[in-house]
């Protein structure tokens, strides 16, 4: 079978899929929920450490606080030209109108680091999805949510559908836990991806996977994603070239800010078998 993976084509066997793509099973009787159920249980809250990553020296600094990493590395998706977001004291925050921005580079197998703040002082009539919203999107389509879903109250202060709130694979799947710190704190995302695999007729032939550790914490363990992101309907899976998109960062409307982004590509080859 020919896969394409980073314009490469590279030869495997069915026992890729069968390794790769056959979960577990359940003993137990599974509950299955509707996309954005509130129904749905919130994970259960937890406080997380406070040590956060700084980048080994096989990592790309897409942002390191300073203008000249933001204009290197990223691009405005409004125009496609220079990033209007707010440099300073070592982070960038989003401006009024200013819209999301992607990286310049594309990337598919990574390990990522990226940090957040959501702002202090929101009305606290202000909640669900727009409470801070901001996102953290892989190869164009696969979005690691960002929003302020610190809650000191078991969510009667601060509640949005469980597979919408920080680190939920938006529209898919909630973090394991709640690992937010308060507004006005750094939080970080680590995050290991294996990008979709599908053949040349398009067909799907690996789903992406995704590792999130919030604040140090693993709130996604090697999970199945399911497909491009979507709001209010089921994701699906829609065939796209490996290595060929890019990471974003979501303009939301809410100014939260960011710093100390890094990136390793991760290779695909140490998991092919014959
Ligand atoms: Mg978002």
């Amino acid at each position: 079978m020919k896969i394409r993976a980073k314009g490469v084509k590279i030869v495997v066997c069915l026992s890729l899929v069968m390794v790769l793509g056959v979960g577990g099973y359940a003993a137990k009787q599974m509950v299955k929920y509707d996309v954005h159920d509130t129904t749905r249980p919130n994970p259960p809250v937890m406080t997380p450490p406070e040590q956060v990553g700084q980048p080994p020296s096989d990592a790309i600094k897409l942002f390191d606080g300073s203008k000249d990493t933001l204009d290197l590395e990223w691009l405005s998706e409004k125009g496609g030209g220079e990033v209007k977001w707010i440099v300073e004291n070592g982070y960038m925050q989003v401006a009024p109108k200013a819209g999301g921005i992607r990286t310049k580079r594309p990337f598919g197998n990574c390990q990522l680091h990226v940090e957040w703040c959501a702002p202090e002082g929101v009305d606290p009539k202000i909640t669900d999805q727009k409470r801070s919203n901001s996102g953290v999107i892989l190869m164009d389509r696969y979005e690691v949510q960002v929003l302020d879903s610190y809650t000191e109250k078991n969510y009667d202060d601060n509640r949005t559908y469980a597979d919408g709130q920080a680190a939920a694979i938006y529209g898919q799947h909630p973090p394991m836990v709640n690992a937010c710190r308060k507004p006005g704190q750094w939080q970080s995302y680590d995050i290991s991806f294996m990008q979709p695999l599908f053949d040349e007729g398009g067909n799907l032939v690996r789903k992406g996977r995704i590792t999130v550790l919030h604040n140090g914490v693993i709130v996604h363990n090697n999970l199945e994603i399911e497909g491009t992101t979507a709001h209010k309907r089921k994701a699906a899976y829609k065939p796209h070239d490996g290595g060929t998109g890019y990471i974003h960062v979501q303009d939301h409307g809410n100014p939260l800010k960011f710093r100390n982004i890094w990136i390793r590509e991760l290779p695909e080859e140490p998991y092919l078998i014959k």
